[in-house]
């Protein structure tokens, strides 16, 4: 058993959904990814997603949740999985490594890390260019997005 693995059970689906509304929602209100429009409503949630609430946005008529024009769009792996990874990023972990204690292919793994650096050289760089300050971990909310599947 990965020595980490104890860290799985401090994660669980709901608390890191509430965790990413915060973070994407606590400085600003709530408005659409796509049309920016604060006409919004609540629409329910995803049976498949605990904690994901869905919200209309009476702007451009359509569904967004907090993940919506994010990295974790659409992900088939849940929050927690992210969550995880980008913990042990954080504690400099290999790419290997996550893999293991993720329970996730190592090119998955790698994957992951490549668009968590990414996010966070960007917020970096983002950051020096305007002088604004954000936390790396709502950088890669707001703006990263996931790179096109190769076919
Ligand atoms: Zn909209």
């Amino acid at each position: 058993m990965p020595v980490l693995s104890y860290v799985h059970q401090l994660f669980n689906a709901e608390q890191c959904q509430a965790y990413i509304h915060t973070l994407r929602w606590k400085d600003r209100p709530l408005q659409c990814p796509r049309c920016q429009s604060q006409d919004i409503d609540p629409w329910g949630t995803y049976h498949y997603r605990p904690g994901c609430k869905r919200y209309w946005c009476n702007g451009c008529k359509r569904t967004f949740n907090d993940l919506t024009k994010t990295l974790l769009h659409q992900s088939k792996r849940s929050l927690p999985y992210w969550i995880l990874a980008t913990f042990l990023l954080c504690l400099a972990c290999s790419s290997r490594r996550i893999a293991r204690e993720v329970g996730v292919h190592i090119r998955t793994s790698y994957r992951w890390c490549w668009w968590l650096r990414n996010a966070a050289l960007s917020y970096e760089m983002d950051r020096q260019l305007t002088g604004r300050s954000c936390t790396p971990t709502l950088r890669i909310m707001r703006s990263v997005q996931k790179p096109a599947k190769r076919l």
